[in-house]
């Protein structure tokens, strides 16, 4: 697929609807950024409601009980995630992700699922379709999901000591309902299920070596995922995070571990293999060593809004360009201008000072 250059044409709005300049080029290929990264992977929030109120994402405090969820008619339907998930496959997105809160919250998930796994790419290839999931409802719905076309699982699990994980999850969920999920996604025939612990200072950093320990063999792969400033809303400080560089010291310090090579150009974690042959695991360092510069990633958000950064300050509306009658074309246009003055870096420049603005919550638009 050849790369697409837009000349850089100032994208208007109106609020955060893009007005797109009707003599703006049609993409015809792959979308490069300013910084030269091709969009690849579309990361879409299908609900922004979770059963979990993990401290780090959606705290209780924020997330209460009077919290204003969207209305099911702000979410985006099937139908058009699907439309606007072949948009972004027309220009070079090979990978889905479907995230929340809680993806499997969305009724009929694996409807969508079914929907997307029809899509090809351009050179016809079928895509990669992924879950990102706390794994409480997996039990129930992973056989539909795994037959509806689903590739991947990755699990949140942020520790394996019960007091430790209920207190994090602040919702009194115990850790074996999660491991049931694991096993039932297992049965269902998922390997190499990726499970994600994030991991903060004084809270379960003393579960690093057992949760890792725990997964050694049995073919999934822990990541362990730096604290990170994601929204506002998380209390986010520089001391609490514990570096990856501490995480792999910790278990190498146990079972000793060597540095693997990346899967491809722009993995987000750094892996590495157990000395003794017995499976890897991996470390996510957005804090300490910030990977923007092969960051493909974007997401639309479960109210279709675009965000090009994990830590944006604000989106564009897609859907308002979709419900108020914009052809594919149009649309096309505004995914082109919009990736292609894409400047995203945050963790590259993270400050005291840029922790503090108001960021778009992760609950929101998925991680
Ligand atoms: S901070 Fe933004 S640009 Fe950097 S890797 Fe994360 S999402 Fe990509």
């Amino acid at each position: 697929m050849s790369i697409n250059i837009i000349p850089t044409i100032d994208l208007l709005y109106a609020g955060q609807v893009p007005l797109i300049p009707a003599y703006a080029p049609a993409p015809n290929g792959q979308m490069s950024d300013t910084r030269g990264r091709l969009l690849g992977d579309l990361r879409i929030s299908v609900t922004d409601r979770c059963n979990f109120r993990c401290t780090y994402c959606m705290p209780k405090e924020v997330f209460g009980k009077g919290y204003q969820y969207l209305p099911q008619s702000e979410l985006l339907s099937f139908d058009e995630i699907t439309r606007m998930a072949r948009l972004f496959v027309a220009h070079g997105v090979t990978k889905i992700r479907l995230t929340g809160g809680e993806p499997l919250l969305r009724k009929n998930l694996e409807v969508l699922v079914k929907m997307l796994a029809a899509l090809k790419t351009p050179d016809d290839k079928p895509l990669d379709i992924a879950l990102t999931t706390n794994a409480t409802l997996l039990p129930k719905k992973v056989k539909a999901l795994k037959a509806a076309g689903l590739n991947r699982i990755t699990v949140s699990l942020d520790s394996l000591d019960e007091v430790t994980f209920r207190a994090m999850n602040d919702v009194n969920f115990p850790v074996a309902d999660v491991l049931k999920g694991i096993d039932a996604a297992h049965g269902a025939g998922f390997s190499a299920i990726k499970i994600n612990m994030v991991v903060k200072k004084g809270v379960n950093d003393q579960d690093v070596v057992a949760m890792a320990r725990h997964f050694k063999g049995s073919g999934h792969i822990v990541r362990f995922i730096e604290f990170m400033d994601v929204g506002s809303s998380n209390g986010w400080r520089m001391k609490d995070v514990i570096s990856s560089a501490e995480i792999v010291r910790m278990v190498n310090a146990d079972m000793p571990l060597v540095q693997a090579q990346s899967n491809y150009s722009g993995e987000v974690a750094k892996r590495w293999n157990y000395a003794d042959g017995s499976g890897e695991i991996g470390v996510i360092s957005s804090v300490t060593q910030a990977f923007c510069s092969t960051c493909t990633r974007t997401r639309l958000s479960t109210d279709g809004k675009l965000y090009t950064c994990l830590f944006a300050q604000s989106g564009h509306d897609l859907r308002a360009l979709m419900r108020s009658g914009k052809s594919d074309m149009q649309i096309t246009r505004a995914i082109g201008l919009i990736w292609n003055q894409r400047e995203d870096r945050y963790s590259q420049l993270r400050t005291e000072e840029t922790t503090g603005r108001k960021k778009v919550e992760m609950s929101y638009i998925g991680g």
